[in-house]
């Protein structure tokens, strides 16, 4: 069956001794209780080697928030999925919609993103989700089953069976706007629906959705409850370890 995830997302946020620390506050907090969720971390690229040394990865799994399209070689400034796995790092965050907007990261891109990933070991965290003006018209639907096609129904049935997904509806990230529990069930029984469609329904029913933005203890539980809402991947409030707690001790 599925897993339950609660994974945090810290973006460009800490430094290395700031992030050493809070990792090491959440493992602290984690050892007293027997969480019903994995737990998850993903870091900037420059924390994860001391945040896996820092830690018990058994209780909490790090991961990185992107890596590079490209294998090795001369591309200055980035950082290849093999070099993620090298510090311990076991996932990895793709299409997040920031590095879709803002790094103009295509479906294309993100396909050799995620290939690249599973070659090395390493688990994608993958994040779809429509902007306002999509859902306002409706077209939510259609863009986050185009999404998910566009960059993961080349994947074997195997290879598709380790991916994560995120529904992260881009109006809600950040934003404090959460959307109801109603509208992240539908979605996420949809986004089911259509792996079903391609994979069957075994792989659907083993497949981990997670819900994020502007997720919250007091809006978790409602969320988590939810059939098809299996955890959340987490960005503002991973940052204190007692918000990150009150999600975790959602489930
Ligand atoms: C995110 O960026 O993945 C996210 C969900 O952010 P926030 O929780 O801050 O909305």
């Amino acid at each position: 069956m599925r897993k339950n995830i609660v994974a945090g997302n810290w973006k460009m946020n800490t430094t290395v001794q700031e992030g050493v620390a809070l990792a090491k506050e959440i493992d602290a907090a984690l050892a007293g209780v027997t969480p019903k969720c994995d737990v998850i971390i993903a870091t900037p690229f420059t924390h994860l080697v001391s945040v896996v040394n820092a830690i018990d990865t058994n209780r909490i799994g790090v991961g990185a928030e992107n890596c590079a399209d490209k294998t090795e070689g001369a591309f200055t400034g980035e950082v290849s999925a093999k070099m993620v796995a090298s510090t311990g790092a076991k996932y990895v965050i793709l299409g997040h919609s920031e590095r879709r907007a803002y790094y103009h990261e295509t479906p294309e891109i993100l396909k050799e993103k995620v290939l690249l990933a599973l070659a090395n070991g390493l688990t994608p965290i993958f994040c779809i989700g429509e902007v306002l003006e999509e859902r306002e018209v409706g077209k939510h639907f259609e863009v986050v089953k185009a999404q998910v096609e566009g960059s993961l129904f080349n994947l074997s049935a195997e290879d598709f069976g380790k991916i994560i997904l995120a529904y992260e509806p881009v109006w809600a990230i950040g934003t404090g706007k959460t959307a109801t529990a109603d509208q992240a069930e539908e979605i996420h029984a949809f986004i089911r629906k259509t792996i079903a469609d391609k994979y069957g329904k075994e792989v659907a029913e083993n497949t981990s959705i997670l819900y994020g933005g502007s997720c919250k203890p007091s809006n978790a539980p409602e969320l988590f409850a939810k059939p098809d809402v299996d955890g959340g991947l987490i960005g503002g409030a991973a940052l204190k370890a007692d918000s990150f707690m009150g999600i975790i001790t959602a489930f």
